[in-house]
């Protein structure tokens, strides 16, 4: 049984590969690029069917950060453009994410840069999601406030919230090289903090920033081992003003890769293509929905996607379809474990996806009722091709800084928001 026979099996039984496997699924061939992505489409198909969950970006509180985390455009010391502005008010966040539900979006994600939030800050989100709510309680509201103190997870799930984001980003052995004012094992507590108050926990990682395919495996086997229910993969986006500017070394098809190694590595776990999407997998996106099954609806923190209108579009003409409010996103043994932990005893708050920690990309959000549990009829012998195990790393993008558009509409301005 070749590689990727092996990989939809483990995949439809739920079963991470080996690390070995994992590598060599980076390490495919451009000719076999098709074989991979149809094999981790299985695998998406057997847990999530067609669906694709939305989830909007709310930007509470842009720029000014005192970390320094390289790939982040809100950063100390950045010379990005971006939109600097500190808290929006409730009301002014309802707003923003009414847009993005009545866009399609079941999860709102609300984010603020900054090392981590004051008992006062928690209180402002708590007035925040209460106004959401007020609007449309149905809406999953994940939470991206930085590293968390005691007892500020167990606040914000009694306020409401649904999940908390919180990336780890990249592997422990890197991570000092891309921040020096806080650790992985910083971000590390942060998620189990959210997780231990009954949050769903969304971890996800930056792919792009120098790494190396061990790194990569590393992170994406540590999320799995630290239960995260959503997994967003960003893609760097290399601002002009960051330290990372000229980390111009992704093409579509790494990304790809990349995609399919953390679906096989979390098979039924929510994977979001998160920020850098359409930078870096550019006409290939439609792609990315066979592998992934979740994405951002519209603009980024700081950065702008495509309109809201393409991304639905693109769902329909690639034949997924939007996930509705009603729909778990989550199979039913993956809802029963977080109700259980968080200790509602429904399915409720099972989910999770959230956005890139803060910088590169963005997003978060819970889950309904209904179990998708069952198969969606996949069989297990899809005949991968992937043989040539040769590491054969794609050339370097060339600085495509032309792609990188700074978000200047929606939240923190008078211009409407893009859902
Ligand atoms: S990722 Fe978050 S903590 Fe790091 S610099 Fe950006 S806003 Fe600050």
């Amino acid at each position: 049984m070749d590689l990727l026979d092996t990989l939809t099996a483990k995949g439809l039984r739920g079963e991470a590969p080996t690390r070995e496997e994992a590598l060599a699924v980076l390490a495919t061939t451009d000719d076999e690029l098709l074989d991979v992505v149809a094999a981790a489409g299985k695998v998406r198909r057997r847990w999530f069917g067609r669906r694709v969950k939305l989830n909007y970006l709310v930007n509470l509180k842009s720029g000014l950060c005192p970390e320094d985390c390289n790939y982040c455009s809100q950063r100390l010391g950045s010379k990005a453009e971006i939109l600097k502005y500190t808290w929006l008010k409730p009301d002014q966040a309802a707003d923003a994410a009414r847009a993005g539900v009545a866009g399609g979006a079941k999860r709102v994600c609300l984010v603020a840069s900054g090392r981590g939030p004051t008992d006062r800050d928690i209180d402002r989100v708590t007035d925040t999601m209460a106004a959401i709510k007020d609007a449309d309680p149905e809406v999953e509201i994940c939470v991206c406030l930085g590293l968390l103190s005691d007892n500020q997870a167990e606040r914000l799930k009694a306020a409401g919230a649904d999940a908390y984001n919180h990336n780890l980003n990249t592997s422990e052995n890197t991570y000092g090289d891309i921040a020096t004012t806080h650790t992985y094992a910083d971000r590390v507590d942060t998620v189990q903090k959210a997780h231990g108050a009954g949050l769903s926990a969304c971890s996800g990682l930056i792919a792009g920033m120098g790494e190396t395919d061990e790194d990569l495996v590393d992170v994406v086997f540590a999320l799995r081992e630290l239960g995260s229910d959503s997994v967003p993969v960003n893609f760097l986006i290399p601002f002009e003003g960051t330290p990372l500017a000229k980390e111009w070394n992704l093409t579509p098809q790494r990304c790809l890769r990349i995609l399919a190694m953390v679906r096989f590595v979390n098979p039924d776990t929510e994977v979001r293509i998160a920020g850098g999407r359409e930078v870096h997998l550019r006409s290939m996106q439609p792609l990315g929905l066979h592998i992934a099954n979740s994405i951002f609806l519209g603009d980024y923190l700081t950065s702008e996607g495509q309109a809201g209108q393409t991304d639905l579009d693109m769902i329909k003409d690639a034949g997924f379809e939007v996930e509705g409010a009603g729909e778990a996103t989550l199979p039913r043994h993956r809802a029963d474990v977080a109700a259980a932990a968080s200790g509602c005893g429904t399915a409720a708050s099972a989910c999770g996806s959230a956005a890139s920690a803060c910088g590169s990309g963005g997003g978060c959000g819970p889950c309904g009722g209904h179990s998708h549990d069952a198969p969606v009829s996949e069989t297990a012998d899809e005949s991968g091709d992937s043989g040539d195990s040769a590491y054969s790393r794609d050339s370097a993008d060339e600085l495509r800084s032309d792609l990188v558009k700074v978000r200047l509409r929606g939240a923190g301005t008078e211009l409407a928001p893009n859902a």
